[in-house]
């Protein structure tokens, strides 16, 4: 059998613990068999973000806006325990933020549904994609502790000298208070990627946030997402049969609970980070949620959604057996190569990426699974095996289908 040729090369960004580990099977025993795999390595392990003082992280980021697509391996945000470990001389940025920054993104969260793991939530038959907006508000704020007897403004010094000034609170006794911004062009931004992608997955879009309390700040989010849809999504979204609608969050929040799922659920930044581990928890495992960053101008980079496992390396490390769920990271891959074969007009690669994700769910409806989902799964021949085991499974299951 001949393998599957790609033209252009993916943005490949290999990471860090166990997801380093499964990485590098996931591609010696489901890709490269297959596919001849082109792409353009960055080593983003915190090793080599040490010795290249985390220059790496940024030219990936500029590959990625070069080529298109990217898939990333989970990597470590270092805190004060990761300094001595890794000997660095920096406690380096979230590889993920640095990303974000470069690319101005939305992130897209999606959960993977497969038989015998029932949601929380019994009537979520279809995935429910959480669209995050990543910048700004409580995220960029500046807060301040207000002693008694305060009287806390809103000061603007407009670009001609003249200021505005708003009264926040006559403090009468201790408190606080806090100052939060965002930016048109952010908001534009996170609009534009819900919206294309809306139209790419031909699902509903749906945005909520406080603005009947919020009359200045949520409302000029409404009003983007308005404008903006108005003007340059509303046939589009009207040929390919799906709609788009506003929303205050608590509605939103009961309709959630109601729907089957299917739909694109756009999230101001704080609304999103909750209600994507709310979500995530309530299908099942953060194993088997699918992760893509989008930018406006169509760049996408594909990873998982979950860290870098580091109980299952500390057991790896020491000779012990894994079994830590690949699906997130073989979703990455198969997302990736479906983008990639897209743009440059290779059906053989996209329909690769559907035969693999087929045989990741039949493997796990067929009863074979990691630990994880072997706690929750109702099937009845259910049977846990490991790391490498689960890996080997799903080839055999894909050999049958090509
Ligand atoms: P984690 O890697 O998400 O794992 C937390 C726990 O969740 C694991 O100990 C495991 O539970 C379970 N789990 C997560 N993924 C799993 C998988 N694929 N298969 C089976 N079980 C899985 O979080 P962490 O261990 O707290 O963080 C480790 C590192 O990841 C940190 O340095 C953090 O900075 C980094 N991180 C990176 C990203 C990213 O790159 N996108 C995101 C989050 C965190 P059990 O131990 O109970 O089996
Ligand atoms: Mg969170």
């Amino acid at each position: 059998m001949s393998k599957i040729q790609m033209k252009t090369p993916l943005v490949e960004m290999d990471g860090d613990e166990m997801t380093r580990v499964i990485w590098k099977q996931v591609k010696d025993i489901l890709i490269t068999p297959y596919i001849d795999l082109k792409t353009e390595y960055y080593d983003l392990g915190l090793k080599n973000r040490e010795l290249t003082k985390d220059q790496v992280t940024i030219d990936s980021a500029e590959a990625t806006k070069k080529y298109g697509v990217a898939v990333k391996c989970a990597t470590i945000t270092p805190n004060a325990a990761r300094m001595p470990e890794y000997n660095l001389s920096e406690m380096w940025k979230s590889p993920n933020g640095t990303i974000r920054a470069a690319l101005d993104g939305t992130v897209f969260r999606a959960p993977i549904l497969v038989k015998g793991v029932t949601p929380y939530i019994p009537t979520w038959t279809k995935p429910i994609t959480i669209a995050r907006h990543a910048y700004g508000d409580v995220y960029k704020n500046t807060e301040m502790v207000v002693k008694e007897g305060s009287k806390a403004e809103l000061l603007v010094t407009n670009p001609d000298g003249t200021t505005e000034t708003s009264l926040i609170h006559e403090f009468k006794g201790d408190g606080i208070i806090q100052g939060l911004h965002n930016l048109d062009s952010s908001i534009s931004s996170f609009a534009r990627a819900c919206f294309n992608y809306g139209l790419d997955t031909k699902q509903d879009v749906w945005f909520s946030t406080k603005d009947t309390i919020s009359k200045k700040y949520d409302h000029r989010f409404k009003d983007i997402f308005a404008e903006i849809f108005e003007n340059e999504y509303k046939e589009k979204f009207e040929a390919a049969g799906i709609e788009y609608f506003y929303t205050l969050i608590d509605d939103a929040v009961a309709r959630v609970i109601r729907s089957n799922g299917g739909y694109i659920w756009a999230c101001k930044n704080y609304d999103g980070d909750v209600m994507s581990d709310m979500v995530a928890t309530a299908y099942g495992s953060l194993a088997m949620m699918t992760s893509v960053l989008v930018s406006p101008d169509g760049v996408y980079e594909y990873e998982a959604a979950h860290g870098t496992v580091q109980r299952h390396y500390y057991k790896y490390l020491k000779g012990e057996e894994t079994s830590t769920n690949s699906v997130a990271t073989l979703f990455a891959w198969t997302g990736a190569f479906r983008k990639r074969g897209e743009l440059d007009n290779l059906p053989e690669l996209m329909e690769f990426a559907d035969k693999l994700e087929k045989a990741i769910i039949d493997t796990i409806e067929s009863g074979i699974m990691t630990g994880d989902l072997y706690l929750i799964s109702k099937l009845e021949n259910k049977k846990k095996v490991n790391t490498t085991e689960f890996l080997e499974a799903v080839n055999e299951t894909l050999k049958k289908s090509l």
